[in-house]
């Protein structure tokens, strides 16, 4: 379907992907309402859609996507038409340490929502002797499905071979797999994107740009992971957001699409970058330095002296690349940022925004 009057529900919009992607929609598509279903983990926080909690388009429900039925009751009360998937465990050193919740919330949880879209679109009606309902049921994937690259290696394409290495990427696989299958199997009218790292607002601090930035405003080490040689294509999210619309608009059913921000960086780069900016900004603004006078290294301008190597962590994927060119070419999709642009739009909003991050160090 490629309708303007959606009613969408968005899993895992409390956190940091869904809640740009909420109010990147409500801004572009002012008609459709949007329904967020968030179990409020500790990566969910609801203060991340204070920016549109007045939207009579938009409603708010905390409950868990393993639940089938409350996503039927959900589909039937709210006229469903559009499932947007972003609900996962994502931390990729969590699922090291503790995968359960990873399989429950990203494989048992996907397959409920699947049998309650199928459920709810297809057999109750047909079961009545009416149409399908059409629908769109769009799954948030990664590049880490691919597994790791070499620094020689092409990037990913749709085509390359699945071949997760971490219990994240497996348990995302496995449910990309299950989406795949309700495809094929019954029809279900499913998109799949795999995308790059995303930063930007609202971005947990335990990733690595939020860490680095809040690390250096509070005088903290900043932990670099082995040889800091892991190279990633990071991508702003309100560029993920873009892509996704398209895809949902005019991707074709069945289709998986990556979606990349072309900006390959070395770990250790791209925290150089970032302790470069900050002593940037320092000397610039000297307002900083009153408001973060813990900030001694940035003050100082010897930002990157905090730098600490670290373990490694196990099993590390070396590289992910992504190529677009499926996605460029079909859809259109181009990404607008650049890391120097998009890191300076989100640094201002760490700037501006110290009381949502305070809360979660
Ligand atoms: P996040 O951890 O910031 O947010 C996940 C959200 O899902 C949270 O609000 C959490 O409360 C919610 N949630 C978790 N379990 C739930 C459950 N059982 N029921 C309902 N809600 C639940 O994640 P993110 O970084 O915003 O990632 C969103 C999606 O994008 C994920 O599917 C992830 O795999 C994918 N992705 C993320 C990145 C990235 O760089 N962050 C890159 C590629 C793909």
């Amino acid at each position: 379907m490629t309708n303007s009057n959606r009613n969408i529900l968005v899993t895992g919009g409390a956190g940091f992907i869904g809640a740009n992607f909420v109010h990147y929609w409500l801004g572009q598509h002012t008609k459709d309402k949007v329904i967020v279903l968030d179990a409020l983990t500790y990566a969910g926080n609801i203060e991340n859609l204070t920016p549109v909690k007045s939207n009579p388009q938009y409603t708010f429900i905390e409950g868990n996507i393993c639940d089938q039925g409350l996503i039927e009751s959900l589909i039937s009360e709210h006229q469903i038409d559009t499932i947007v998937h972003f609900a996962a465990e994502s931390h990729v050193d969590r699922s090291i340490t503790g995968p359960d919740a990873f399989i429950e919330t990203n494989i048992i949880g996907t397959y409920a929502l699947l049998k309650a879209a199928k459920q709810k679109w297809i057999d109750e009606p047909k079961s009545q002797g009416k149409e399908v309902i059409p629908h769109r049921f769009h799954h948030v994937s990664t590049d880490e499905v691919y597994g790791t690259l070499s620094p020689s290696d092409p990037a990913f394409t749709e085509e390359t071979a699945y071949a997760p290495n971490s219990p994240y990427s497996a348990s995302k696989a496995a449910s990309d797999h299950l989406v795949r299958a309700y495809h094929h199997t019954y029809g279900l009218e499913v998109t799949t994107s795999n995308c790059s790292n995303n930063y930007g607002p609202y971005h947990f601090p335990e990733k690595l740009i939020p860490l680095v930035v809040t690390n250096i405003l509070n005088n903290k080490p900043l932990p670099i992971y082995g040889d800091g040689q892991q190279i990633r294509d990071w991508l702003y999210v309100e560029d993920h957001a873009r892509g996704i619309d398209l895809v949902l608009n005019k991707g074709r059913v069945g289709e998986n699409y990556n979606i990349g921000g072309n900006n390959e960086w070395a770990n250790i780069d791209i925290v150089k970058l970032i302790c470069k900016v900050m002593n940037e900004s320092f000397a610039e603004d000297e307002s900083l330095a009153s408001r973060y006078p813990n900030a001694k290294a940035a003050i100082s301008g010897e930002t990157e002296s905090l730098i600490t190597y670290v373990t490694d962590r196990a099993g590390h994927d070396r590289r992910y690349a992504i190529d677009a060119t499926k996605t460029n070419d079909e859809l259109g999709y181009v990404p607008a940022e650049s890391f120097e642009t998009g890191f300076a739009k989100t640094l201002k909003w760490y700037l501006a925004n110290e009381a949502w991050w305070v809360e979660l160090l």
